[in-house]
């Protein structure tokens, strides 16, 4: 049974073929810049050495249509996929399912009509999203397709936790609440510390710290989500590679009048400049890593700055989940950078967490474990797969 997973910007499409029997993957690549000079194709496919063995072909793709056609011709011509008629299903990332998605849904004219009235929360990514799909079901009108919404690991999130303390008429007509982002992400780890944990998913409390260029917390309370570090929009929480996460409000009224700056100038600085890039002018945590072991003071602050918020967060999840099972560290640098890891649960003894530092040191295949003898709560790497949980709920949403 094989499933497509495609995630469509507005200047790429990224895919990948599972067979889900085993759930390998088949085949995987993108489409970038689409439309501009440079348009190219990368193409992986699994190496019997181990591993996936990639190809780059620069090639004229003026537009998404032509895209998805590629797409299905390089999956034919690699004998990965003979024809579209062979899928279960295609599987769509969508950033925003606003308050109406709570689960992935197969993709009908009125669930695009509601993914297109989202767009005013999601101005970048659902039209991209939506062309993503419009083009698929064009172009493969018998393969039944799904959106995998990135908010809706957080609708279990209670009102308390979702509202801001704004006047209610902001909420009711102009849908400002927390969505939170990244839950793909966030279910598949958390079901995978479960199994890791050989315990029920409704039995654990954990926090899961995703860690990517984006970067977000959540907590989750036997099984579901009851708070998230993302809000409205992405930029809210952690800090992350050029977005700033919390921040006084009131700085950006502030900045319009001392600087001039138009609002749309100040989303830009607070989205694209800021963050560690921000901080220490590089936004890539290895660089930072490396600039912080050699001596630089500016790359120094960006790693404390970065680890005390993701700590804050801990703390106070920690709080409104009363008994702690686990902490997830995923994403690329929750994954690979031990030493955010070491100063992120650094004196956290009194919370029950104690990290093995030589297990945290040596990196492992696969989830693994890093807390201490006496630690009571686990402490885990976990290695995300968003394809792979979108193309596992495609298949639940179509029955199996
Ligand atoms: P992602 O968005 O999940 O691909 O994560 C990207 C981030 O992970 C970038 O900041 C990378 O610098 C960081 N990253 C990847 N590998 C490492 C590593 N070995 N050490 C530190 N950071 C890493």
């Amino acid at each position: 049974m094989k499933v497509l997973v495609l995630n469509s910007g507005s200047s790429s499409i990224k895919y990948q073929l599972f067979d889900m029997r085993d759930e390998s993957v088949l085949a995987a690549g993108s489409i970038e810049q689409i439309g501009e000079p440079g348009s190219h194709l990368s193409h992986a496919l699994p190496s019997p050495q181990g591993g996936m063995s990639k190809t780059v072909r620069d090639l004229p793709i003026a537009d998404h249509r032509q895209g998805f056609a590629l797409i299905a011709s390089v999956l034919k011509e690699s004998g990965a996929l003979a024809d579209t008629g062979e899928l279960r299903g295609i599987g769509h990332r969508v950033v925003h399912g606003g308050e109406q998605f709570k689960e992935p849904a197969r993709v009908t004219p009125e669930v695009l009509g509601a993914i297109r009235g989202l767009i005013p929360l999601a101005p970048l990514h659902n039209p991209a999203n939506l062309l993503g799909m419009e083009v698929a079901m064009e172009s493969a009108p018998s393969v039944p397709q799904v959106a995998v919404f990135d908010t809706a690991f957080h609708q279990s999130i209670p009102s308390h936790a979702y509202r801001y303390a704004i006047p209610k008429k902001l909420y009711e007509a102009h849908h400002v609440r927390r969505y939170g982002f990244h839950g793909t992400s966030h279910r598949y780890v958390t079901k995978k510390g479960a199994e890791f944990l050989k315990k029920p998913l409704d039995s654990l409390n954990l926090i899961s710290l995703h860690l990517g260029n984006g970067a977000s917390a959540a907590a989750i309370h036997q099984g579901r989500c009851i708070d998230t570090s993302m809000g409205l929009t992405p930029l809210e929480g952690l800090i992350m590679g050029t977005r700033c996460g919390d921040l006084d409000p009131a700085i950006i009224f502030y900045l319009e009048r001392e600087t001039g700056l138009s609002s749309a100038a100040i989303e830009s600085i607070l989205n694209k400049e800021s963050g560690l890039k921000g901080i220490c002018g590089v936004n890539d945590m290895r660089t930072v890593g490396e600039l912080a072991k050699a001596g630089n003071p500016e790359a120094q602050l960006a790693i404390s700055m970065y680890c005390y918020r993701i700590k804050k967060y801990i703390g106070a999840y920690h709080a409104v989940l009363g008994e702690l099972d686990g902490v997830i560290f995923t994403g690329g640098i929750g994954e690979n950078a031990d030493f955010i890891r070491a100063e992120c649960c650094e004196n956290l003894a009194h919370l029950g967490l104690e990290m093995d530092n030589r297990k945290n040191r040596g990196r492992q295949e696969g989830c693994f474990a890093l807390e201490s003898r006496a630690s009571r709560v686990k402490i885990l790497v976990i290695p995300t797969n968003e394809e792979l949980e979108i193309a596992e709920q495609t298949v639940a949403c179509l029955g199996g």
